[in-house]
Order: structure tokens, then C-alpha cells, then sequence
């Protein structure tokens, strides 16, 4: 039996982390590569892609990434193939990439709602295509998704409007259980995690207003920290949860746990 050190260490595993730039996903890809794995990470744009990729290093991970849209599924069929060039077939995919659009369902742009679900849920499913060819044949695989509690629930009209993300949250929630069930038999997990409120880019208008908010409805009374994430994305990436599958877990301070 391996110890507990042993079996979240990840020493020779290639990682592929979207969304890896900024943010959640670059401390989840700095996690990783603190358990040992080789980091590839992968975003849109270059300014920060590029200083990711060099702080990640000076960090002391092996590092490296490009840029791509995880929308596009040439790009996304590129990218798998430059993260095994670099570093070996992907063992452990997390999909993280993630945007949103702030409007009224009843005003949502059509373009809108097309590309939050396009980013969030499409990229997830491509992703997890590309990535599974390899894994089956491989026989091991771990894919992490980045869901959100904004999937689990929904929110009162004086709530932040985000119809399209909250769709595409719950539709990565029942992929993940849904490929989970049918990859099981490959050695493939796949399981979730749904952050409450970070301070990330994305939440940096919204989070200021909602102090208020989350110390009271929030049991811990706050938004989450630097350094709550890494470990939960490690322990799923990890043999730690070797019998954990299509799981969705909250990373929320208690939050979903309430009943008003
Ligand atoms: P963030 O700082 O805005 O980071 C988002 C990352 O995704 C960036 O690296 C961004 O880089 C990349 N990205 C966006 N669209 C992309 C696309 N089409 N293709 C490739 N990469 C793309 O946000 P974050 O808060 O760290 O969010 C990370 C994940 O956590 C998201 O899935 C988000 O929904 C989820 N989440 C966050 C919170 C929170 O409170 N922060 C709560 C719940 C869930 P480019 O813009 O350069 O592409």
C-alpha cells in the first residue's frame, strides 16, 4: 500500500491545464507541478500566457504551453499534440478555461450565450475527446473539470445575471458524471470541482459588492483563498482518490451546504 505522501505525489504525469494563464487555473497548475507532474498550460492571449509560463518556472516546475482557443476544435487537436511532444501523452487534463457574460436572461445576446457555452462546455467536451483517445488506449486517465456553484443552484433576482454560465456550469456537472460512468472502464476519472467566489480576474468587478453578502451566507464567511484550491485539484488528479469518480466537489465555505 503506498502512503499518503505517495499517492498524491504525481512524479512523471503530464498535465494539461486550460485556463492555466491566471487565476485558478494557474495556481492548480502550480499544485501540480508541486506534486511533481509536468505542467502544460494553455489560454487565449500571449500576455499572460507567457508570464505564467515563466513564473511557473522560476517556481521550479517543468512548464510549458501555447496559446489556444478551447473552442476550436483544430486548435484544441493541435494543442494535445504540442503538450505530448513537450512532455509525454496527457495523463491529467483539467478543464478550467472559463468565461462569462453579465446580462438579464431575458437580454442575453444570442452571440453571448453562444460563446460562454461555446468556452465553458463546449471547450470541456473537446478537451475530453482529444485527451480520451490517448487514455483509452493508455488505460489511465484523470480529467478535472471546473464547474461552479453557480451550476448547482440558482440565484435571487438581486443575484449577479449569468443565464449562460450557470446552463453551461450544470452541463459540465452531467458530463462529468456522465463520462465518468462510461470511462470508468478505461481507467479515466472524471470529477469536478465547483469553487464558490474567488478573487480571480473574473470576479474583480463583482467581488467588492458581495463582501457583504458572503459574510453572511457564506458559513466560513468569506470568498476563497490563494492556495484553496491547488490541493483539492491534486487530490482528484492524484491516486489519493483512486475510487473517486463523477463526483462534483464544492470548494465554497460551506455555502451550498445551506438551507434557508
Ligand atoms: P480568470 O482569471 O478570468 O481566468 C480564466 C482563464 O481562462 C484565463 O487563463 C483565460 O485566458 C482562459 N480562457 C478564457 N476563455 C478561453 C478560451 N476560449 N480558450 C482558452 N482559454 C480561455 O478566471 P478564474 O476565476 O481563474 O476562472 C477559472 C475557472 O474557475 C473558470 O472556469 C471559472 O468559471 C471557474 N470559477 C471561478 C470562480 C471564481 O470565483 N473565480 C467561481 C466559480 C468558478 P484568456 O482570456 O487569455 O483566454
Amino acid at each position: 500500500m503506498q502512503t499518503v505522501t505517495q499517492l498524491f505525489r504525481l512524479d512523471g504525469r503530464t498535465a494539461l491545464v486550460t485556463g492555466g494563464s491566471r487565476g485558478l487555473g494557474e495556481e492548480i497548475a502550480q499544485g501540480l507541478a508541486e506534486s511533481g507532474a509536468s505542467v502544460y498550460i494553455v489560454a487565449r492571449r500571449e500576455k499572460w500566457l507567457l508570464p505564467a509560463i515563466e513564473s511557473l518556472r522560476a517556481a521550479g516546475a517543468k512548464c510549458a504551453g501555447s496559446v489556444c482557443d478551447v473552442a476550436d476544435p483544430a486548435q484544441v487537436k493541435e494543442t494535445v499534440r504540442l503538450a505530448a511532444e513537450a512532455f509525454g501523452p496527457v495523463d491529467i487534463l483539467v478543464n478550467n478555461a472559463g468565461a462569462t457574460w453579465g446580462a438579464p436572461a431575458e437580454e442575453m445576446p444570442l452571440d453571448k450565450w453562444e460563446s460562454v457555452i461555446a468556452t465553458n462546455l463546449t471547450g470541456t467536451f473537446l478537451f475530453s475527446q482529444e485527451c480520451a483517445k490517448g487514455m483509452i488506449a493508455r488505460k489511465h486517465g484523470r480529467i478535472i473539470n471546473v464547474a461552479s456553484i453557480a451550476g448547482m443552484r440558482g440565484s435571487l433576482p438581486r443575484g449577479i445575471h449569468c443565464s449562460g454560465y450557470v446552463a453551461a456550469k450544470a452541463g459540465i456537472i452531467g458530463l462529468t458524471r456522465e463520462l465518468a460512468c462510461k470511462w470508468a472502464q478505461y481507467g479515466i476519472r472524471v470529477n469536478a470541482i465547483a469553487p464558490g467566489f474567488f478573487p480571480t480576474r473574473m470576479t474583480e468587478g463583482v467581488l467588492p459588492h458581495l463582501i457583504e453578502d458572503l459574510k453572511q451566507n457564506v458559513p466560513m464567511g468569506r470568498p476563497g483563498r490563494d492556495g484553496e484550491m491547488k490541493g483539492v485539484a491534486v487530490f482528484l488528479a492524484s491516486d489519493a482518490s483512486n475510487y473517486v469518480t463523477g463526483q462534483t466537489l464544492a470548494v465554497d465555505g460551506g455555502s451550498t451546504s445551506v438551507t434557508v
